[in-house]
């Protein structure tokens, strides 16, 4: 069953039918962490993207390769520049730690809490650190081509020359001629014949922590080498997609797309995918603003802008009801706005069980289906396939209060229908209740208790009402009397 799939290229900007290099093969890359801090919700939106792409390339018959990379080495502090100290360098300094307790640190936290998200694991998460020999070997191919030279052991692409060549910006539609105005003029720029030229290879100073011998210095690899060079090794010098969020595409894909294009001289992409941002409450996240927001805090409401705990399931139907090029707002309403349409969702899904069929069908499944497979294969369009399943909901609660028919082989296909979209394409699975959703129910629940007990006090019912809180009390649960009623807490 291949359908026709339609994806938003970047690189041409418009939507395309997409078609595989070597079908039912399907080459997938996406930029993975920079495994220095928690994980946060910037987090989310490309792993929830890509798995849900992931998922329907699988479901729709290919055969995807799935790499999504772990960057341990190379990212410097300023991304543009490319100068500054290394970000898992300086948290491990900072902290006192090996470079390398940090990656396993937060490598181990990433997974946690994608797994909490229903992510898929990919199938290679290979390590910058551990293909140092391929990205010298790739700085190598594209110095022997003529756009790379050397400095003091550094290593830098000729962005000029490449410009004059192949034209540079065609993903960012940025020019260098422009760009180069806005350039500062930092320590290390001295180098580079060049101001944009980037670094495919850093002599590592004294004082430098993670450093391989090379050809040129003791260094380390330029932070953009890394994907070209894990990318084709894995996926061949062309492969099909290349995924990551917006912010990526300049400089890290702009410069991947350039070095790979140089060292093979053929286009090494077909299809460049880019997911939007995430504001909170209408701002763009940034750790001075106070308002970034990890998911250990989301999951259990620890952050001062979060009125409570969301779970996992949660914040992923939250993205799941925007389209993934739009930008997506988190606040506390929309959260608990997501929370309540999962819920009726997921409530929908488990009364089909309980569904009797007739002898006629009022309503038609067959719509509903081919209409969310039209949205999925609409460059991913979850809103409008959401739009679908609780048309089905819709039809399941009709159906339950015998207000609408179904026969046996459309509960079939109502039911084969939920489980394709609901969990396995979108990704969503049924959660045990928060702790603080417990604690609201078990509020409720001894409050109802008490009322009887309060009751049995007042109509001198004494056996009763004892008997009320003698049980509760050896069950862990201390009821107080107070002037106004009672009061209760769990004893130690
Ligand atoms: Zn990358």
């Amino acid at each position: 069953m291949q359908r026709d799939l339609f994806l938003y290229n970047t690189l041409t900007r418009k939507k395309e039918k997409f078609t595989p290099i070597t079908p039912p093969y399907v080459g997938l890359y996406v930029c993975g962490p920079t495994v220095y801090s928690d994980p946060h919700l910037g987090h989310a939106r490309p792993a929830v993207t890509y798995d849900v792409l992931f998922r329907y390339l699988k479901h729709i018959g290919y055969k995807v390769r799935y790499v999504r990379n772990i960057t341990d080495v190379g990212h410097l502090e300023d991304e543009i520049s490319g100068e500054g100290e290394d970000r898992i360098q300086k948290k491990a300094r900072l902290e006192q730690l090996e470079p390398m307790e940090v990656v396993q640190y937060y490598t181990d936290r990433y997974h946690f809490f994608m797994d909490k998200l229903g992510i898929l694991h990919p199938s290679i998460e290979p390590h910058a650190s551990g293909h140092i020999i391929e990205q010298q070997n790739l700085a190598k191919a594209i110095m022997d081509k003529g756009y790379a030279y050397e400095v003091n052991g550094s290593v830098y692409f000729d962005l000029e020359k490449y410009n004059k060549t192949y034209g540079y910006g065609k993903l960012s539609g940025r020019n260098p001629e422009e760009m180069l105005s806005n350039t500062r003029d930092l320590e290390g720029q001295r180098e580079k014949r060049y101001p944009l030229d980037f670094a495919l290879w850093k002599k590592a100073d004294a004082t430098h922590l993670m450093h391989w011998p090379s050809d040129w210095s003791e260094g380390f690899p330029g932070w953009h080498l890394e994907c070209s060079a894990m990318g084709m090794k894995y996926l061949g010098e062309q492969f099909d997609i290349h995924g990551g969020g917006m912010d990526l595409i300049f400089p890290h894909h702009e410069c991947e797309l350039a070095q790979s294009t140089v060292a093979t001289g053929k286009p090494h992409v077909r299809y460049w995918m880019h997911n939007n941002m995430i504001t909170i409450n209408g701002q763009k996240m940034a750790r001075s603003k106070n308002n970034f927001i990890t998911l250990e805090e989301l999951f259990s409401g620890k952050h001062e802008l979060l009125e409570r705990a969301y779970s996992p399931m949660t914040i992923r139907f939250y993205m799941l009801q925007a389209h993934y090029t739009s930008q997506v707002d988190f606040s506390n309403d929309a959260l608990k706005a997501a929370e309540q349409g999962l819920n009726r969702l997921l409530k929908g899904v488990s009364l089909i069980g309980k569904l009797i069929p007739s002898s006629e069908s009022t309503a038609d499944i067959q719509k509903q289906i081919d209409d969310a497979y039209t949205a999925m294969s609409d460059d991913l369009n979850t809103p409008i396939v959401l739009s679908h399943l609780f048309e089905a909901v819709k039809i399941i609660h009709l159906v339950n209060e015998g207000k609408a028919k179904l026969m046996d082989k459309d509960l079939t296909l109502l039911k084969d229908f939920m489980q394709a979209f609901v969990f396995d394409l979108l990704g969503l699975k049924t959660e045990e209740p928060a702790s603080s959703q417990h604690r609201e129910l078990l509020d409720k629940l001894i409050s109802i208790l008490l009322q009887q007990r309060q009751e049995a006090k007042l109509r001198k019912d004494y056996a009763t009402s004892d008997s009320i809180r003698n049980q509760l009390v050896a069950i862990g649960i201390a009821v107080n009397d107070t002037k106004d009623g009672f009061n209760w807490e769990i004893s130690d």
